[in-house]
């Protein structure tokens, strides 16, 4: 068994609220530079620059996952993890059907650029990636495991955007495969605030929009390679993997 040290929520120049210079090649290039084995590309609501990030570390020691932080009806941040950019694609697909009705107002929000492996720009993304969906959490949650992927809660203890801040408390019937803590609470605070929680597995990731945040937080998975099906075995402790964050 291996350890694989992990930054699953990373956002590119696809999410307005990113900076700029986050292309997916440059993403892979830190990531790589800091040590890191294992990252998750997670725009809002969006999956369009993770094939280039895919692209950008083949033949390299990283693993680009194929991830999208969505938002829930109830403005609740999800993060959603698939080994392949064409399983996320028809989560992509769904999603698209449900945004809120809208265009991105780049003056706003800033611009969503779609850029290939060489930071090429191919496109600007026109939707509201910044709103919510229409889909409540459980039909998101539900709707990544039948599509293959795993499901966490993004930055559970933040006040605004998370489950509990917007639900007040995780239901029973939100089959999390994990809780993502920000990198501002520190494992000890966790384990206080949390307590009720310590049935799911915890992560903890950067939420990286800028270059220098990468890799600011990290969690390591003790598995055999890294996947979709090792991390959900890691995650619920199967034949000594486990998942740490301090
Ligand atoms: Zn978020
Ligand atoms: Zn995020």
């Amino acid at each position: 068994m291996k350890a694989f040290k992990s930054d699953l929520h990373i956002h590119t120049c696809l999410s307005p609220c990113a900076e700029l210079e986050m292309s997916p090649l440059a993403v892979v290039n830190i990531a790589l530079n800091r040590g890191i084995d294992i990252i998750a590309v997670t725009d809002h609501n969006s999956a369009e620059n993770v094939s280039a990030a895919q692209k950008a570390a083949d033949g390299t020691t990283l693993t680009v996952l194929a991830g999208m932080e969505i938002a829930s009806s109830e403005e609740a941040h999800i993060l959603a993890f698939f080994d392949h950019a064409e399983d996320i694609i028809k989560l992509q697909d769904i999603i698209y059907e449900n945004l809120l009705p809208g265009e991105n107002d780049e003056k706003m929000f800033g611009e969503q650029i779609v850029v290939n492996e060489k930071d090429e720009v191919l496109d600007f993304n026109k939707k509201l990636l910044i709103g919510a969906t229409m889909l409540p959490a459980q039909e998101i949650i539900s709707t990544i495991h039948s599509l293959g992927g795993l499901a966490a809660a993004s930055h559970i203890d933040k006040d605004a955007f998370s489950i509990i801040s917007q639900l007040g408390f995780i239901s029973d019937d939100l089959e999390f495969d994990a809780l993502e803590m920000s990198p501002n609470t520190a494992r000890a605070e966790a384990e206080q605030a949390f307590e009720m929680y310590k049935s799911f597995a915890w992560i903890s990731s950067s939420d990286s929009h800028f270059p220098d945040d990468i890799g600011k937080r990290t969690t390591i998975f003790h598995m055999n390679e890294p996947t979709i099906k090792e991390m959900s075995l890691a995650f619920q402790n199967i034949d000594g993997r486990e998942v740490v964050w301090e």
